[in-house]
């Protein structure tokens, strides 16, 4: 028998009016982008910044994405979100070209329900078109577990954005269940290592070990790594003995607006 409890019943429907106010909070500037970059951990320079979402409510506050983001992959709103993302993104993405250097990227979080979108390689061209942005210079960032959800659609989808162009980084890797065989099948760029590797990593030398294979296995198939999760010194500088290992995390910037970005110069 279902007990009634309050504090569910407050949460779902808050989660109803949350879905109902998406769309409108994207047109009304409820939402904002964030910008968190992503360093060559020898050096510090800055080779892209991921975009996350952020969102005030104006009845429930600060709306952290992993609150809301789910629940509008299972209403299919989503897709609307991320076409917005990706055009908010390229329309910041002059200025910090600008600042950054040609050679700076910028990373769209899509889920997979864009991956399943018969339109979406089209939609996501046509943006990148109208602001002048090289899908070369656009990260699609796809989950594992999102990928592997229907690994021969994502495949698909991937190689039709990875033909256009569009670079692609298989994001959360190690969280979910991702077959060598599928990985290896996926024309991607960057594969992002989840930050649970870190935990008590500098402790245990069998987790050093799980780490070591991540990354050796990032390098056997030609991707740029990018270890997630960066929180302190001491991990950045243990990091340091990979060459070539990329890292994100609040020890090098927490997001911020695009106005607000300091980030190391990169411009040779
Ligand atoms: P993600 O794609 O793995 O993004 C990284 C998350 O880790 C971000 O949380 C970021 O703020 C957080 N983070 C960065 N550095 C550190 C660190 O050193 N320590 C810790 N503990 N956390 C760190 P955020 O912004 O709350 O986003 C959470 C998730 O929500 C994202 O995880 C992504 O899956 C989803 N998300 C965010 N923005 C978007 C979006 O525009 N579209 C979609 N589809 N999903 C999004
Ligand atoms: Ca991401
Ligand atoms: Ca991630």
């Amino acid at each position: 028998m279902a007990i009634y409890d309050p504090s569910i019943a407050d949460w779902q429907y808050q989660q109803q009016i949350l879905m109902l106010d998406v769309e409108g909070a994207l047109r009304s500037g409820e939402m904002w982008l964030e910008y968190q970059p992503k360093v060559n951990i020898r050096d510090g320079k800055v080779r892209s910044v991921e975009a996350l979402i952020r969102w005030q409510h104006p009845q429930f506050g600060r709306i952290p994405p992993d609150h809301w983001i789910p629940l509008a992959e299972q209403v299919g709103i989503i897709h609307s979100v991320t076409l917005w993302v990706l055009d908010q993104a390229c329309q910041d993405f002059a200025a910090l070209k600008a600042r950054q250097g040609d050679s700076i990227g910028v990373a769209v979080n899509i889920s997979a329900k864009d991956i399943a979108h018969p339109l979406f390689h089209e939609e996501a061209g046509a943006i990148t078109r109208r602001h002048g942005v090289s899908p070369a210079c656009v990260i699609l960032e796809i989950t594992e577990t999102a990928a592997m959800a229907d690994p021969d659609v994502a495949r698909n989808t991937i190689r039709t954005l990875s033909q256009m162009g569009f670079r692609i980084a298989l994001d959360d890797f190690g969280s979910g269940h991702s077959s060598l065989g599928n990985l290896a099948s996926f024309p991607l760029d960057e594969l992002k290592i989840d930050r649970s590797f870190l935990t008590d990593v500098l402790l245990h030398p069998v987790r050093q070990k799980i780490l070591r294979a991540a990354l050796e296995l990032g390098e056997a198939l030609d991707l740029d790594v990018v270890v997630e999760g960066v929180e302190d010194e001491a991990i950045a500088l243990w990091l340091q003995q990979f060459p070539g290992l990329h890292g994100q995390g609040y020890y090098w910037g927490r997001p911020e607006r695009a106005t607000a970005l300091r980030l190391t110069a990169n411009n040779d």
